[in-house]
């Protein structure tokens, strides 16, 4: 970061949010890593699915939200419902089911066990 000439002037510090005990501390103090996370589609890189990027005030925390995060269950059919939800809410709107996998790589039978997958979540009778 460039300082000030400026006599009396102060720098500007950018500030992070601890992911797990919501610290606020300075942006160099981080620790960022990636857990993984069957919700977590990237907007702009397919590389990232089903990665959470994680932001914590030290590596203490980071150790101890990481072990968490590997507890969670991955469900592929989340991170296509992910996938997919991302690309309903993009614009210009998705009008066919051949053009949703198109945006999204799914296969259809993909879409399908997604959709599934998603209204079994949603729905408020669910008996489990
Ligand atoms: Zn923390």
């Amino acid at each position: 970061m460039r300082k000030s000439k400026r006599k009396g002037r102060t720098e500007t510090v950018r500030l992070e949010l601890c992911d797990l005990c919501a610290a606020t501390f300075a942006e160099s103090g981080a620790v960022r890593g990636y857990v993984p996370h069957s919700s977590s589609a990237s907007s702009t890189n397919d590389w990232f699915d089903g990665l959470r990027r994680i932001t914590t005030c030290g590596a203490e925390h980071f150790t101890v939200i990481k072990a968490l995060y590997e507890q969670r269950p991955f469900v592929q059919e989340e991170l296509w419902a992910a996938k997919i939800t991302q690309a309903l809410t993009a614009s210009p709107p998705v009008l066919s089911i051949t053009e949703l996998a198109s945006r999204t790589g799914l296969h259809e039978p993909e879409i399908e066990r997604a959709i599934a997958w998603h209204n079994e979540r949603r729905s408020p009778r669910r008996m489990t």
